[in-house]
């Protein structure tokens, strides 16, 4: 339980990654000034959780299962909070897709705005009114360079991230008045799961009746320089969680 004086901050999407790493380090700042609410929506994969966290697992760090996809798994987790108090909301969880329009099915793309988008918008809709009562709550939201920017065969993933920053442009109008501050984050490139996940994505692709040009640009140009980027450029879940925990002091 939080001690008086602690904040009760929860985050998506702890299982790997950036999520990961944000729970930790606030799990273990030295001020104690947090009490960690870490989810994943598959309690088995914790391990790795549980290990980063060292001694802090069990006193500032506590577990709970959570499916932003689901209406009744976002319900029972928020209920499981002691007064459904949730003083700092960090929505990370995510996924992306990678690939031309033409191969991917309407599910697929369904299934990344479920996530990006509609998981976010059900997290915020389940800790609102709470916030609103008191007054007082901070809203962070993961979202990316793509959601500013778009990008060759990212154009799902992309469009689930532009959607999330305009929710949340006009949410933070309207939660101001409450005092209850909503914030952005948007990594370019971050070493972690996602992007394995997005080579293989690339080694699997296909490009049904996607033109001759395009293909070659992604192949020859987007790809190469994109990989340069993530070498020269590419951010540790580390760099992304100091960033977190600024933007929530
Ligand atoms: P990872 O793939 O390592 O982590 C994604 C996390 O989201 C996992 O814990 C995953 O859980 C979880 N997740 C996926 N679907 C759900 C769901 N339905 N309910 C709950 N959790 C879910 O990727 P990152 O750490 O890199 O990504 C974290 C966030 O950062 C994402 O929002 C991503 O868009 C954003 N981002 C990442 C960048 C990068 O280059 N890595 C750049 C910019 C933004 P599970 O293990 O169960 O799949």
């Amino acid at each position: 339980m939080a001690n008086s004086g602690q904040r009760v901050v929860l985050i998506t999407g702890c299982s790997s990654g950036i999520g990961l790493r944000i729970a930790v380090t606030l799990a273990n700042d030295e001020k104690k000034r947090y009490h960690v609410i870490a989810t994943m929506r598959d309690l088995k994969k914790k391990d790795k959780l549980v290990e980063a966290a060292g001694d802090a697992y069990g006193k500032t760090l506590m577990l709970l299962p959570l499916d932003v996809c689901s209406d009744e798994s976002v319900k029972q987790c928020i209920n499981n909070v002691k007064d459904r108090h949730i003083d700092i909301l960090i929505n990370n969880a995510g996924v992306g897709l990678l690939g031309p329009v033409e191969s991917i099915s309407i599910d697929e793309m369904k299934r990344v705005f479920e996530t990006n988008f509609f998981g976010v918008v059900r997290m915020i809709k389940e800790v609102m009114p709470d916030m609103k009562k008191r007054r007082s709550g901070h809203i962070v939201v993961m979202s990316s360079v793509m959601g500013l920017q778009g990008v060759v065969f990212n154009d799902v993933y992309t469009a689930s991230k532009f959607a999330m920053e305009g929710f949340c442009e006009s949410m933070a109008v309207q939660l101001m008045k409450f005092n209850i501050r909503l914030s952005m984050i948007e990594p370019g490139p971050v070493h972690t799961e996602f992007e394995t996940k997005m080579m293989e994505d690339v080694a699997k692709m296909e490009y049904p009746g996607v033109d001759a040009d395009t293909v070659r640009y992604f192949k020859d140009v987007y790809l190469p320089s994109s990989i340069d980027i993530f070498e020269a450029m590419g951010q540790t879940p580390e760099d992304i969680a100091k960033c977190t925990k600024k933007v929530i002091e």
